[in-house]
């Protein structure tokens, strides 16, 4: 690293917001819950929520907001007309509503340059919001997507202390501002400590990620991050390292010098950092230096604090830690923890057979994943079948999409399941992962449909977060 961040090089916040996929009906109504308030009021789906107690939506947020009172006024759009509904509510009613987009100005998206951004190294035609670079803190709170807080205008700050959104989830990666800037590829990445306790001081609930990047941000930097983290405040509740991921795409930018980035950025000191994988000796040292934090914070704080990605435990064929560690899952949604939920879940299964005898004896499947989880997969798959005396047999995947370094299973795209499995004899069921299917669309990575899938691969395919369900679905 060379050269020092000046606060009066940051750029002032942005007045233009860049965003992405704003809906084509802001506001729009997808469902209304049978007995809910909106039905009562006679709100349909295919209405328009305009404005609530006279304020325009800029989201679900602002609906929630401002429809939290006993007398609301909404102006609702249908058929090109604007009828005005009084309402006069129970604070505890819920509304009913379901709402088509969450957003109704589209998504934030990001001003930096992260050096190992994922969505810079995926290749065009997948699926197109897989290509948005978001940095949306209103997702955040609603879906829990990490958020970097370098886009924030001042309002934005004052919407986030008004409403109290949380928790936000943050990608801190380092807390030297020198370091956190380049890792963002933005000056204003330097302020990372100055906007974690602007939340503390509005009592918002966060949580914090860091990206960890071999040779970069792990060692003395990440006792640093860790060292000034745990001093933030009772409002951070929880801080994952997770392994940065190169795919084939990123690494060959990598070895050409193309920085993964924007040209605005690349004089700035130090961003042209070395991005590449945890090697399994260095990710055994990972998770060496985390234990050593973790008994600290089991001592000092009653729980363990900061979670380590379950890749960094596969990677090296480390026992993955029990649950009693995770604190409650708190980054469930970032992955951090998942592998012990699916193990915990088969066992579960095998204790349950050997009470009851099982209704699945002799049923085949095969079971698709990525080759990370290969190794417990099919451990425990062959505890589960020994016990229920079906014949589920495990598949891992190679990724020759992404790259073989790319071995997870949620980013299978449609394509790699069909070159795998078309033409495979047998009927049996396929099984994927509800990792590989965006929750949104409903599709693989590849815009892929599953009757798609199961045209093509002529077998039905199910998916399934947990061996319980393979075996529930095999049973129905
Ligand atoms: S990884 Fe960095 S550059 Fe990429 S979308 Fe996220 S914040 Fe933006």
């Amino acid at each position: 690293m060379a050269g020092v961040v000046r606060l009066e090089d940051i750029a002032a916040p942005t007045r233009t917001r860049r965003t992405a996929l704003a809906p084509d009906a802001p506001g729009l109504v997808q469902h209304v819950a049978r007995g809910g308030l909106a039905e009562e009021i006679g709100i349909e789906p295919g209405d328009r929520i305009v404005r609530v107690n006279g304020h325009p939506l800029r989201d679900i947020l602002d609906f929630q907001f401002y429809s939290s009172v006993e007398e609301v006024l909404l102006e609702v759009e249908r058929d090109g007309t604007v009828v005005l509904c009084e309402v006069e509510r129970d604070l505890e009613e819920p509304w009913g509503i379901t709402f088509a987009d969450p957003t109704n100005d589209g998504i934030h998206v990001c001003e930096n340059a992260c050096p190992f951004c994922f969505i810079k190294q995926i290749p065009k035609g997948m699926r197109r919001s897989l290509h948005v670079m978001d940095d949306d803190y209103r997702y955040s709170m609603l879906h829990g997507s990490f958020v970097t807080l370098t886009n924030l205008t001042e309002d934005d700050w004052r919407r986030i202390e008004e409403q109290r959104l949380g928790p936000m989830h943050v990608s801190v990666h380092a807390t030297n501002p020198e370091l956190r800037a380049a890792l963002v590829g933005n000056p204003k990445g330097a302020l990372i400590m100055e906007h974690l306790a602007r939340l503390e001081r509005a009592g918002i609930d966060y949580h914090a990620q860091l990206v960890l990047c071999p040779g970069v941000n792990d060692g003395p930097e990440l006792d640093r991050s860790l060292r000034d983290l745990s001093a933030c405040g009772p409002y951070l509740k929880s801080i994952a390292g997770v392994p940065v991921g190169l795919t084939r795409f990123g690494l060959e930018r990598q070895s050409r010098r193309v920085r993964l980035s924007r040209p605005c950025v690349r004089t700035m000191p130090g961003a042209m950092l070395d991005m590449r994988r945890h090697t399994p000796e260095e990710a055994e040292a990972v998770i060496e230096q985390a234990e050593t934090w973790q008994r600290r914070f089991r001592a000092e704080r009653g729980e363990t604090f900061f979670h380590l990605g379950d890749e960094f435990y596969l990677m090296c064929d480390r026992p993955i830690p029990p649950a009693s560690t995770y604190d409650g899952f708190p980054q469930i949604e970032d992955g951090i923890g998942i592998t012990r939920m699916f193990i915990d879940d088969a066992r579960a299964v095998v204790r349950r057979a050997k009470r009851a005898p099982s209704s699945v004896h002799g049923r085949p499947a095969i079971i698709a994943c990525g080759t990370l989880i290969g190794r417990t997969m099919e451990r425990e798959v062959a505890a589960v079948n020994a016990a229920t005396g079906a014949r589920l047999d495990v598949v891992p995947v190679e990724n020759t999409f992404f790259g073989s370094e790319i071995n997870v299973s949620g980013l299978l795209t449609g394509r790699e399941l069909q070159r795998v499995f078309t033409g495979r004899p047998g009927s049996e069921p396929l099984f994927i992962s509800t990792t590989m299917l965006s929750r949104r669309t409903n599709t693989l990575l590849d815009d892929i449909t599953l009757d798609d899938l199961r045209t093509s691969l002529q077998r039905d395919v199910i998916v399934a977060e947990h061996l319980s369900d393979v075996i529930a679905a095999l049973a129905a």
